[in-house]
C-alpha cells in the first residue's frame, strides 16, 4: 500500500497563519509566553514542522486564571443578559461557518485527517454545537418548589431554585478532533455564563488559536475565553491544580484523567472527564450483513481509529464470522491512505510519531500473543506517520490488543455463539463509552442495548453524533455527559432560595 502525495495548494490565509509564531490569548490580547519559549507543531503527513506556538506554562496559566476570574466575578460578562450571551455564541457559530474551508485545512495540516472529513464533519459539527448551545443560554431555568417544613408549623415559604454558572473553568482537550473538542467544551460553558481557560493538545493547538481570533471578532469581552497552548505535564497540570479554578473539564486518556482527579483535590474543584474506550461492536447473523460490514469498518477506521468510541472489538455471531471478517478486511485493504490534503485520501496519518510507535507496538504485541492480521498489520513508508488499516483475528479477551485502547486503525474480531455468553464478554472491560449492535430483530437490539454498560449504544449505525445527543462514559470512560441538555449540568450549579412570607 503506497502513500498518496498531496497536490493541493494551501489557501493564502492559512499559509499566513502558519507563517508566524502563534501567540496565546490571555485577557483579550495575543501574548508570548512569560518564559518566551515556543514549541513546534508538526504536519503528521510529512513529519515536518508546521508552525511554532507560544509555550504556556504555570505562569501563563496563572495570568489566564486571574483574568478569567476577574471577567467572571466583576467583568461585563456576568452583567450580560442571557439573550446577549446567547447571541455572542450564535455569532461565533456564524463566523466559524464562514471559515469552514480555512478551519478544515488547518485541522488537516495539524491533525492529518482527510480534508473531506474535516470539511464535512469536524467543522460543521462544531458550528452546530455552538448554535445548539446558544439556544440554551436563555433557557437555564430554576423551579418553584412547594415546601412543608415540619418543625415550623403554620409558616409559609416561597422557595425556588436558580441555575447559576459554575464559574471559572479549565478545559483540557485532546488532538483527535481538536476544533470539535474545543466546541464541545466551550459552547456549553459560554452558554452557561462561565469563563474559560482552554488548553489545546500540544500536537494540535492551531485550530483553537484561530478560534480564539473568531471569539474576539464575535465580541466576547476580554478574559472570557483564554487559550493557552502548552504541554500537559506543565500547563495542563497547572490548570488542573489551580485553586482559583472552579471546574476542570478534560478529554483524553484514562491515565491522565486520574491525574486530573488527584490534581483537583486541592480546592475540590468540580471535575468532568471524557476518557478512553474499547467499545464492543456486535454483528448478529440476522443483520443486514452488507450494512453491518461497511458500518463495522467505518466504526473502527473513521478518523484512523483515533476515536475514543471506536468499535475496536468486533464480536460476530459464529455462522457469519468468516463472511463479516472477510468483508471488513476487504474494505480495510481498499482504504486509500495518504496525505489528508489529497482529495482521494480516505485515511490520513496518525497524529504523531509517538502515536505511530504506540500503535505499531500494539501490532507487535498482538502478533506475539498469537493474533493474525488478515488485513494490514504494518506501518507504511518512512515519511509521515502512516499505518495500515488492520483487522486481527485469532484474538481473545485475555489479550492486550483486546483489553487496551490502541487508538489506531486496528480491530480485533472475535466470534460468539449466543447472547448469553456474549454479554459478559462484551462488558468485560474497564471502559464503557460506546457499543454497536447490528441486527434486524429490534426487540433483541433493545434488550441488548439495555444490558450494555456503555454511555452510547448505536443500533444499525455507528459514530452518529449530534449536538443534542449526550455523550460520555460508564465505568473508567468518564464522569458526566457532553453535548445535549446534559452538558449544561457540567457548567451550572443549583442555588436554592427560601423566603418566609
Ligand atoms: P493525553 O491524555 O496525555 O492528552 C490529552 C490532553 O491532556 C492533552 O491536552 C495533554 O496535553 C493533556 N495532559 C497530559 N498530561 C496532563 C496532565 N498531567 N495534566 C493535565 N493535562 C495533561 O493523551 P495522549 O495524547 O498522550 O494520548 C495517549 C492515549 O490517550 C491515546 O493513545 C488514547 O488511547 C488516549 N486518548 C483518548 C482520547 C479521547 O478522546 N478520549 C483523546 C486522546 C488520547 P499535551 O498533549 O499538550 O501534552
Amino acid at each position: 500500500m503506497g502513500v498518496a502525495v498531496s497536490p493541493i495548494q494551501i489557501d493564502s490565509r492559512v499559509s499566513e497563519f502558519l507563517g508566524k509564531t502563534r501567540p496565546m490569548l490571555i485577557d483579550g490580547k495575543w501574548v508570548n509566553a512569560v518564559s518566551g519559549k515556543t514549541f513546534p507543531t508538526y504536519n503528521p503527513a510529512t513529519g515536518e514542522v508546521l508552525a511554532q506556538v507560544a509555550e504556556g506554562d504555570k505562569a501563563d496559566i496563572d495570568l489566564a486564571v486571574k483574568t478569567a476570574r476577574k471577567a467572571f466575578d466583576s467583568g461585563p460578562w456576568s452583567r450580560l443578559t442571557s439573550s446577549e450571551r446567547g447571541k455572542l455564541v450564535w455569532k461565533l457559530a456564524d463566523l466559524l461557518e464562514e471559515h469552514i474551508e480555512e478551519f478544515a485545512t488547518i485541522e488537516t495540516l495539524d491533525n492529518g485527517k482527510p480534508l473531506t472529513v474535516a470539511r464535512a464533519a469536524d467543522v460543521p459539527l462544531a458550528v452546530d454545537m455552538f448554535r445548539y448551545m446558544a439556544g440554551w443560554s436563555t433557557k437555564l431555568e430554576g423551579t418553584t418548589i412547594p415546601i412543608s417544613v415540619p418543625y415550623t408549623p403554620g409558616a409559609v415559604y416561597h422557595a425556588y431554585t436558580l441555575r447559576e454558572p459554575v464559574g471559572v473553568v479549565g478545559q483540557v482537550i485532546p488532538w483527535n478532533f481538536p476544533l470539535l473538542m474545543a466546541a464541545w467544551k466551550l459552547a456549553p460553558a459560554l452558554a452557561s455564563g462561565c469563563c474559560v481557560i482552554l488548553k489545546p493538545a500540544e500536537q494540535t493547538p492551531l485550530s483553537a488559536l484561530r478560534l480564539g481570533e473568531l471569539i474576539q471578532e464575535a465580541g466576547f469581552p476580554d478574559g472570557v475565553v483564554n487559550v493557552v497552548p502548552g504541554y500537559g505535564e506543565t500547563a495542563g497540570a497547572a490548570l488542573a491544580a489551580h485553586d482559583q479554578v472552579d471546574k476542570i473539564a478534560f478529554t483524553g486518556s484514562t491515565e491522565v484523567g486520574k491525574l486530573i482527579v488527584h490534581a483537583a483535590t486541592g480546592n475540590l474543584k468540580k471535575v468532568s472527564l471524557e476518557l478512553g474506550g474499547k467499545s464492543p461492536n456486535v454483528v448478529f447473523k440476522d443483520s443486514d450483513l452488507d450494512g453491518a460490514i461497511s458500518g463495522s469498518a467505518s466504526a473502527i477506521f473513521f478518523n484512523h481509529g483515533q476515536c475514543c468510541c471506536a468499535g475496536s472489538r468486533l464480536y460476530v455471531e459464529r455462522p457469519v464470522f468468516d463472511q463479516v471478517v472477510e468483508g471488513v478486511a476487504a474494505r480495510a485493504k481498499k482504504i486509500r491512505v495518504g496525505s489528508g490534503l489529497d482529495a482521494s485520501t480516505q485515511m490520513g496519518p496518525l497524529v504523531s510519531q509517538e502515536q505511530l510507535n504506540r500503535v505499531c507496538n500494539y501490532l507487535d504485541i498482538g502478533a506475539s500473543e498469537g493474533a493474525k492480521a488478515v488485513a494490514g498489520g504494518k506501518k507504511i513508508g518512512d515519511k509521515g506517520y502512516f499505518v495500515e488499516p488492520t483487522v486481527l483475528t485469532n484474538t481473545k479477551e485475555s489479550m492486550k490488543v483486546v483489553q487496551e485502547e490502541i487508538f489506531g486503525p486496528v480491530v480485533a474480531a472475535i466470534p460468539f455463539d449466543n447472547v448469553e455468553e456474549l454479554m459478559p464478554r462484551a462488558n468485560d472491560t474497564v471502559y464503557g463509552l460506546a457499543a454497536g449492535i447490528w441486527t434486524k430483530d429490534i426487540s433483541k437490539a433493545h434488550r441488548l442495548a439495555a444490558s450494555m454498560r456503555a454511555g452510547t449504544v448505536w443500533i444499525n449505525c455507528y459514530n452518529i453524533f449530534d449536538a443534542a445527543l449526550p455523550f460520555g462514559g460508564y465505568k473508567q470512560s468518564g464522569w458526566g455527559r457532553e453535548m445535549g441538555k446534559d452538558a449544561l449540568e457540567l457548567y451550572t450549579q443549583t442555588k436554592a432560595v427560601c423566603t418566609r412570607l
